[in-house]
């Protein structure tokens, strides 16, 4: 059964609340919010927590970074201790559904919420031991929910809430089958949650299917990049890409996540920067999970300056400041440009996205124009092989379209921070922390 989408409801936006009361949050999630000091909500937090508190079927579109996970999460642990039934959250990583179920544990630990992530690479006997302690929540990816399904150690007929984090993604050709596979599983009186930074509209009919009059919440246009990603297009010669990416890596001297577009790319990359001295590690489907935590986790603290990684973290992976994302190619699927560049600039800090393309990529650059509704600022370093810094030489962009021609591009500027500059009447000020925490000592979030 098709149900159209429902009008968007076009609520008067009211002022963004500056604090978490008000949405219909239990009070054992309000202290454990308090306890991560977290302070204020995001908007995409304003709008879909009372929603789906309330079991409505929501369609949630907000850039990367602004928080999308308690978004559906607060909604999901406090319908799940309240009323009966199970939940499953469907994701299209390892990393993500560990760091899904971190995020749920800091909230629902507390008031006794059991989780089981069933995921690839690790043994499937560990997995059966937690399902038998009668998790709440099941986090999962599709091949190993399906692994579970068909050894009979996991039903899904109790499940009533669903959700689908990065859901353009879970409802693609790629995972379509499994998710479909799942599906017939799940009872169809539940509530149905799908989030992402990217929902073309073919994806929506699709996932439209799955749900009920499902209301969407859209914070910014889909495909809108994170505001504070200053984003820039190298034109560079494929056999430039090396001496381009070492000139760049002694520029920048923060923490440095790396795009290649395969997987032998990344290890090719990541040896190479290893041999010149660099700590990098690298993290794609060729490594194990042990090795692919190993990568991460040493990247979260610092062990590793850089990370070289194919589309595997691409979507959903946060990690505190990063100071530059490297497309060394560009990505073969526009959507997910938003996603790679999306891994800095997050939770309202500031971020910096460089992407190298050849000089036959002028297609690929004006798809990502079109999917971000602004044109990129495109320069040609020049000197190379350098040894020598490379000078940046500014050109008149033969790419992409005019730049007044198409949306309005304050509706990029993200509304609940404080702005400091043009516009906003921003009768909200004062705080000036953005909806982030409380300053707390250096530690990483
Ligand atoms: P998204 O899924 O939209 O990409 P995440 O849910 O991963 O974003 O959140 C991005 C970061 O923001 C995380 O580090 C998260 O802990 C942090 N965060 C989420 N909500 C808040 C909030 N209300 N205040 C401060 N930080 C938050
Ligand atoms: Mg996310």
């Amino acid at each position: 059964m098709t149900h159209p989408i429902s009008p968007v409801p076009e609520k008067p936006t009211p002022a963004m609340p500056e604090t978490f009361q008000g949405l219909g949050i239990a009070d054992n999630i309000m202290a454990s919010l308090e306890r991560m000091k977290f302070t204020k909500p995001s908007p995409i937090q304003h709008r879909c927590i009372p929603e789906g508190i309330e079991g409505k079927d929501l369609i949630g579109i907000a850039q990367t970074g602004t928080g999308k996970t308690l978004a559906f999460g607060i909604p999901m642990i406090q319908r799940l201790a309240r009323y009966k039934g199970h939940g499953l959250v469907l994701l299209p990583t390892r990393e993500l559904a560990l760091q899904v179920d971190e995020s749920f544990q800091r909230i629902g630990g507390p008031i006794g919420l059991r989780t089981a992530v069933l995921i690839g690479g690790e043994p499937i006997g560990k997995q059966k031991r937690q399902l038998f302690r009668n998790p709440h929540i099941l986090i999962a990816t599709p091949g190993r929910l399906i692994d579970h399904l068909e050894q009979g150690s996991v039903k899904l007929e109790t499940v009533k809430i669903l959700v689908l984090d990065e859901a353009d993604r879970m409802l693609d050709m790629g995972f379509a089958p499994q998710i479909n596979k799942i599906l017939l599983k799940v009872p169809k009186e539940r509530q149905t949650m799908l989030f992402s930074a990217t929902m073309p509209v073919d994806i929506v009919k699709i996932a439209t299917h799955h749900m009920k009059l499902p209301v969407r919440i859209e914070v910014a246009p889909q495909g809108t990049a994170a505001t504070d990603v200053e984003q820039e297009i190298m034109i560079v010669g494929r056999d430039q890409k090396k001496s381009l990416l070492e000139t760049l890596l002694k520029q920048y001297l923060g923490t440095i996540l790396i795009f290649s577009r395969t997987k032998y790319g990344a290890k090719k990359i990541c040896h190479g920067l290893a041999a010149s001295g660099h700590k990098a590690a690298e993290i794609h489907s060729n490594r194990s999970l042990a090795q692919r935590k190993e990568a991460l986790e040493g990247f979260k603290r610092g062990k590793y300056r850089i990370l070289v990684a194919t589309d595997i973290a691409a979507r959903g992976i946060d990690v505190s400041n990063i100071e530059v994302v490297i497309n060394f190619d560009l990505p073969d699927n526009t959507d997910d440009y938003v996603h790679r560049i999306g891994r800095t600039g997050r939770a309202g800090k500031k971020g910096r996205a460089i992407s190298f393309a050849t000089p036959q990529e002028t297609d690929e650059i004006r798809r990502i124009e079109r999917l971000i509704r602004k044109p990129l600022k495109v320069t040609r370093p020049t000197g190379l092989p350098a040894t020598t810094p490379f000078a940046r030489v500014e050109e008149d962009r033969p790419y992409g379209h005019s730049s007044a021609s198409r949306g309005s591009s304050q509706g990029h500027r993200a509304p609940w921070k404080p702005s400091g500059n043009r516009g906003h009447s921003s009768s909200s000020s004062s705080s000036g922390g953005g909806w982030n925490r409380k300053p707390r000592s250096s530690k990483k979030w």
